[in-house]
């Protein structure tokens, strides 16, 4: 089973991609959705977050008080950074244990990792192919406001802390390019799903 990475930063199209390929039939591991799950109520990971950042990142209801986390780390880099090693390593440990799963299962010719911080986790070795979504920034924040409803210097913010499109291009295998049509889009899909059905 051919394991690809698939990534994009905001606006890019990469969940547009994913729901591509889940239509096609292919398995795709959201690394987003393991890593919102890992700090929901009764993870195993919340006695950790405690011991990191203190009771009074937690509701009286135990819940994660996900404000209080982010006016922490977001004013420490230290704490910031011991943060994101721990969820990010325990997502991409989950990540790569549903994939093995997928594999063992022997019914796909490819399975998709999709993760927005693929290149910044260091996930992408763990891949056969990594692709990469990119988009013109204009493009990016037009249909990011279109979708969300925020600012533009939101937007710009966030692009702005994003791994550069440059260095993420560079450790690309495949680059999908979206900044035209979504039939553009779904057949730069279709000619990258052709030859690795064709690889055997
Ligand atoms: P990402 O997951 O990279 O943030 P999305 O896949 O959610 O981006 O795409 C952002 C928005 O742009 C969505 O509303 C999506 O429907 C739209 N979109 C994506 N690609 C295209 C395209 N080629 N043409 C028109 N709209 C698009």
């Amino acid at each position: 089973m051919r394991i690809i990475g698939l990534t994009g930063g905001i606006g890019s199209g990469k969940s547009t991609v994913s729901a591509y390929l889940r239509e096609k039939k292919i398995p795709v591991v959201d690394a987003d959705s393991i890593s919102r799950q890992l700090t929901a109520p009764g993870s195993s990971l919340l006695p950790a977050v405690r011991i990191l950042l203190g009771d009074k990142v937690f509701r009286e209801d135990g819940k994660l008080n996900r404000q209080a986390v982010a006016d922490i780390i977001f004013n420490d880099k230290e704490l910031l950074k011991s943060y994101e090693e721990l969820i990010t390593n325990e997502t991409a440990r989950r990540c790569l244990e549903e994939l093995r799963q997928l594999d063992e299962q022997k019914r796909w010719k490819a399975a998709v990792l999709d993760a927005p911080l693929l290149f910044e986790c260091g996930m992408q070795q763990y891949m056969d192919e990594n692709w990469l979504v990119q988009a013109d920034p204009e493009t990016r924040i037009a249909r990011v406001t279109a979708r969300d409803g925020i600012s533009r210097e939101a937007i710009c913010d966030r692009m702005q802390r994003q791994m550069s499109e440059e260095k993420k291009a560079s450790l690309a295998d495949v680059i999908i390019e979206n900044s035209g049509s979504l039939e553009e889009l779904y057949r730069q899909i279709d000619r990258q799903l052709e030859r690795i059905g064709n690889e055997g």
